[in-house]
């Protein structure tokens, strides 16, 4: 078959008047030794002839070339192969022309439409497009046919074109209104016959090129051969139109988890770490929901991240057993699911307050594997049935590798960051982070002339509870008067234990009043109820020094604990079990 194509390789030869070779192109090198010996012949040839060149017949066009009026620079010689047998259709060459250079899946499909239409003088034409991921045909394009008369596009594999697809053959109905599978509206449009084919490539289908005449003059049986030959045109075509949107994807998906990356590894603040993932699920992948779900000490699946067309959703944990994230996390596998035939029944069991109603929508889902550890799962859902291929699926699987690593160093840092904030027998505030506060909280009041005050509480005679009944007991009664505190101060105050039996209290926004009646709370819970140590009641009373900040008497934190420990020893002095305030001091001065 090749011999009927036009050779590309034309031989172009440059000579001197006396026969030297000056140049030649490329193709001219592997032939050099048929060549040469014909040079004599071909100079002196005085008009064009046909050489015979390794079998091959070459027909030779002459050109001298000229270095200055008069004087010849030598011979251009162009040998070239005759093109034996025309195309079937000279315009089908053209049609491979353009779809070759239109590498949009739409130009190619409207094209081949319209040049098959042309080439076979159809009225009408259609290129449904088959889905291999989602086993569908989709309308593709239509001429002169209303889109919801493309049948085979809905539902069931049924009908002539699903036959086409499966059979891989081409069908010429001439008499298409007498067809027992004949589509009605397209008999009530005027459909008189049809001819269709299969667009192949190997084995796989690609679609299917429809023709269809409305005038009572059918498709001949001549008249397959050209289609067929328009569907392999077409086959090629398509197939690179496809291969370059999915370079395209692939392309755009690398940039995309490779910007992900670098944002999601620029910070180890897990709220922004979970915004920067939902900003990559956002470019990688079309959704109306996403979470991400994390395995918690309880092993509880927690949602630390939930976004719904209703916005953000607060965190909220649930068994393992509930839910698509549990499913995941329990057997760390991927779901794409798409209505409630795909669901894995029947070990899911689905939580419609996170996912929704999973019968009528698409969701993707994949574990975060850190090591051979599961530490969470990633979901993203939709609102529509089959809008996931496992493209989709795979580009979230990818960026969950990137993830996982970056939630498992933020929850890492952020332990490692509470384990030094925090007291391990209370698990209140350290020192260290009491200060750390207390210096931000400060700096805040001078600059926006807000108050903030402190509390130093000290626990009275707390030896004798040691010394009476042991050290671990004194331990006991610290963890709980730490908690009856905590649970008596606002969510914004913080609560440190300062050291001791001493506790520190940071009271933003509160004013020199409102500080001694949060004070005189605390004093009052601990003295109301006894505590109770092997059985037995044991009465503890507080002592509580106040103080305010006040920009100019405390020029630093330190200065400002220094006057509320004052007042502390104030309250030990007058007896203990109260409370007293820094402007009580005789060393305060009202500035
Ligand atoms: P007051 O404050 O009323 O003057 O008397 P106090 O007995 O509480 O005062 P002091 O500061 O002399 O004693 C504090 C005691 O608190 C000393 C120590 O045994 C005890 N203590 C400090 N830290 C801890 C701790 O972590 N666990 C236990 N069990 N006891 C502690
Ligand atoms: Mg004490
Ligand atoms: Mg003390």
């Amino acid at each position: 078959m090749s011999g009927e194509l036009p050779s590309k390789s034309d031989l172009n030869l440059l000579v001197s008047v006396n026969g030297q070779i000056l140049a030649a192109s490329e193709a001219v090198f592997s032939l050099r030794s048929f060549v040469e010996p014909l040079i004599p012949d071909l100079v002196h040839a005085a008009e064009a002839t046909d050489v015979f060149l390794n079998g091959r017949r070459y027909t030779v066009q002459r050109q001298i070339l000229w270095q200055a009026p008069g004087v010849a620079l030598g011979i251009l010689f162009t040998l070239q192969q005759p093109a034996t047998k025309p195309l079937i259709d000279p315009r089908l060459g053209e049609m491979a022309l353009t779809l070759s250079s239109k590498l949009d899946i739409d130009h190619v499909l409207e094209n081949v439409v319209r040049f098959a239409m042309d080439l076979l003088d159809a009225d009408a034409g259609a290129l449904p497009v088959y889905d291999p991921d989602r086993e569908r045909l989709l309308p593709g394009h239509l001429v002169n046919l209303p889109v919801d008369l493309v049948a085979p596009a809905k539902g069931s594999r049924r009908g002539l074109m699903w036959d086409i697809i499966d059979q891989g053959m081409s069908l010429l109905i001439p008499n298409y209104a007498a067809h027992p599978m004949a589509l009605p509206d397209l008999v009530r449009i005027g459909v008189r016959s049809l001819l269709a084919t299969p667009i192949i490539d190997g084995s796989t289908p690609l679609g299917i090129l429809a023709l269809y005449r409305m005038r009572d003059e059918p498709f001949q049986e001549r008249d397959r051969d050209l289609l067929q030959a328009i569907a392999r045109q077409t086959a090629i075509a398509l197939q690179s139109a496809r291969m370059y949107q999915r370079a395209i994807r692939n392309a755009d998906e690398r940039y995309t988890l490779y910007q992900a990356s670098v944002e999601i590894g620029a910070t180890l603040d897990r709220e922004q770490l979970y915004q920067a993932i939902h900003h990559a699920v956002n470019r990688l992948i079309p959704h109306t929901g996403v979470a991400i779900a994390l395995l918690n000490d309880q092993q509880m699946v927690e949602y630390v991240y939930l976004v719904t067309p209703s916005g953000r959703q607060p965190a909220q944990q649930w068994p393992l057993t509930h839910g698509v994230a549990g499913y995941v996390l329990r057997f760390g596998v991927s779901l794409r699911l798409s209505g409630a035939q795909t669901l894995p029944e029947p070990a899911l069991q689905p939580a419609p307050e996170i996912e929704g109603d999973l019968c009528q929508r698409s969701l993707l889902a994949t574990p975060l594997v850190v090591g051979d550890r599961i530490i969470g799962a990633l979901l993203a859902w939709n609102d529509q049935l089959d809008a996931y291929t496992m493209a989709d699926l795979s580009a979230l699987e990818m960026l969950a590798a990137t993830v996982a690593v970056a939630l498992h160093n933020a929850l890492r840092f952020a332990q490692i960051q509470s384990l030094a904030m925090t007291d391990t027998l209370t698990e209140l505030h350290n020192r260290r982070h009491f200060l750390y506060i207390l210096q931000h909280e400060v700096d805040r009041a001078r600059r926006y002339h807000t108050p903030v005050s402190v509390a130093m509480v000290d626990i009275d005679h707390f030896k004798q509870v040691n010394d009476t009944y042991g050290h671990l007991a004194g331990d006991q009664i610290l963890r709980e008067v730490a908690q009856r505190c905590r649970q008596h101060l606002r969510d914004v105050d913080i609560l440190a234990r300062y050291g001791g039996e001493e506790f520190g209290v940071i009271l933003p926004e509160t004013p020199y009043e409102a500080a001694l009646l949060a004070a005189e709370r605390l004093c009052r819970t601990v003295m109301a109820t006894p505590f109770v140590i092997d059985g037995q009641f044991l009465k503890l009373t507080l002592s509580i020094g106040v103080a305010t900040f006040h920009p100019v008497s405390h020029p630093d934190p330190s200065s400002l604990i220094a006057d509320a420990d004052r007042a502390l020893y104030l309250a030990k002095r007058r007896g203990r079990n109260r409370v007293c305030g820094a402007q009580e001091l005789s060393t305060y001065a009202e500035p």
